[in-house]
C-alpha cells in the first residue's frame, strides 16, 4: 500500500508540581512550560509526544506505545518523551515510509500554547525527519467544562499519514 493513516490519542492527569504534589514539569511536544500543574506519568508525561508515537506505530500496524515502553520499566521512569517517537520513527524508516503529513490537536485550559507553537512543531518534525511543513499543530481549550476544561487534565489528538518511498 503507498498510504497508511493513523491515529494517536493521549491524556495525561495535571496535578500540582513536586514539593506540592505528585505532577512532573509541564512538557508538551518537547516544550517545558510554566505551570504549576505538570502530568502524573511514568516518562515525563509529554501528552503530544505519545499521541504522535501512537499515530506512527498505529499507522504501521504495529500496536501502541505502552507495548513498545512498558510503564512499569523503570528504563522509562521519567524519560524524554523523544526516545518513544524515534524508536517509532525508524520503525517507519525500516518499513520504507516517510510522513506525508501529520495533525495534531493539544487540548489544554491552561498555559495557553500560543507562541510555542512554532517549537513544538519544529520538535516534531526533526524528531519524525520531515519537513516543518508537512506538521501542523492546533491548541485548544476545552470550554472550562470536564476534567480538561477545569485544567486536571491535558489530552492530545494526532492523525498522520505516511507515505511508501
Ligand atoms: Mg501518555
Amino acid at each position: 500500500m503507498p498510504f497508511r493513516i493513523g491515529h494517536g490519542y493521549d491524556l495525561h492527569r495535571l496535578e500540582p508540581i513536586a514539593p506540592n504534589g505528585p505532577g512532573r514539569p509541564l512538557v508538551i511536544a518537547g516544550v517545558t512550560l510554566e505551570h504549576p500543574m505538570g502530568p502524573v506519568s511514568h516518562s515525563d508525561g509529554d501528552v503530544a509526544y505519545h499521541a504522535v508515537t501512537d499515530a506512527v506505530l498505529g499507522a504501521l500496524g504495529e500496536g501502541d506505545i505502552g507495548q513498545l515502553f512498558p510503564d512499569d520499566d523503570p528504563r522509562w521512569d521519567g524519560a524524554d518523551s523523544a526516545v518513544f517517537i524515534r524508536e517509532a520513527a525508524q520503525h517507519m524508516t525500516e518499513r520504507g515510509f516517510i510522513v506525508g503529513n501529520l495533525d495534531v490537536t493539544i487540548i489544554c485550559e491552561r498555559p495557553k500554547l500560543s507562541g510555542k507553537k512554532t517549537v513544538m512543531i519544529a520538535n516534531i518534525a526533526r524528531l519524525l525527519n520531515c519537513e516543518v511543513s508537512r506538521v501542523n499543530l492546533k491548541g485548544k481549550t476545552h470550554e472550562k467544562v470536564d476534567a480538561v476544561g477545569e485544567g486536571r487534565a491535558v489530552e492530545a489528538h494526532v492523525v498522520v499519514l505516511l507515505e511508501r518511498v
